[in-house]
């Protein structure tokens, strides 16, 4: 099946209000033009090397997510384009985030990471962690990050209702910190969760970004 016929299939079960990106990464620059070509424009890669790369070669009206872990002395490579940072685990990278966004005179957007698969192999913050993270001090002082949701991955399993509930978890997490913390803020209201395997559950939990690679991109003709 072609490209543009997997996400013709992918974007029919999508409710208006869902961003697909297009988990591009590992892909050569021509997998990642035909995506382009059906009208595709946001894109996601977990490597900061591959997204300078790929964000120098193509288009420039190309929406570039980096959706893997960030590692701070990274950060100012990709503060120049990045359109949203959807990892965000620690204070301090949040700090750095702030810092390299001032110096390229932006505003960046960042998703907060939770950890809510049974993996323990997974990054991201406890809603403890978050909470801590966004009523301390030098949270406030950032003015060129914007808060503008929650990320997670779920567990990596056929049990379709663990991940169902998985996601209802981070769900739970982002009401109340929309309650707690950003209450006032319209911007804060993205959910992004649902890969290739479960974005179906995602979008009955309430997902407004999905992240979907392999069933674009594998075995595609
Ligand atoms: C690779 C990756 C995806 C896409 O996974 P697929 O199963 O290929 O759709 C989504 N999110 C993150 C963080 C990833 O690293």
């Amino acid at each position: 099946m072609s490209i543009d016929k997997k996400i013709q299939d992918i974007r029919k079960t999508l409710p208006e209000n869902v961003k697909l990106v297009v988990v591009s990464k590992h892909q050569p620059i021509s997998r990642i033009e035909e995506a382009y070509q059906t009208g595709e424009r946001v894109f996601g890669e977990n490597r900061v090397q591959e997204l300078i790369d790929k964000y120098q070669i193509l288009p420039k009206d190309i929406e570039w997510h980096m959706i893997g872990h960030l590692q701070t002395n990274k950060v100012k490579y990709v503060a120049p384009f990045v359109s949203l940072i959807h990892a965000v685990d620690s204070l301090k990278l949040l700090k750095e985030i702030d810092k390299q966004a001032k110096k390229n005179s932006r505003i960046i957007d960042c998703l907060l990471q939770f950890h809510i698969a049974t993996e323990n192999t997974k990054f991201g913050l406890s809603l403890v962690e978050s909470e801590e993270l966004l009523s301390s001090d030098d949270y406030k002082l950032l003015h060129n990050i914007r808060i503008v949701g929650v990320m997670g991955m779920a567990t990596n399993t056929r049990n379709d209702n663990q991940v169902a509930n998985e996601f209802s978890n981070l769900n739970n997490v982002f009401l109340s910190l929309k309650k707690k913390y950003f209450n006032s803020e319209e911007s804060f209201k993205e959910i992004s969760i649902g890969m290739s395997n479960d974005y179906h559950i995602a979008i009955e939990n309430n997902s407004t970004i999905i992240r979907v690679g392999s069933k674009i991109f594998n075995n595609a003709i």
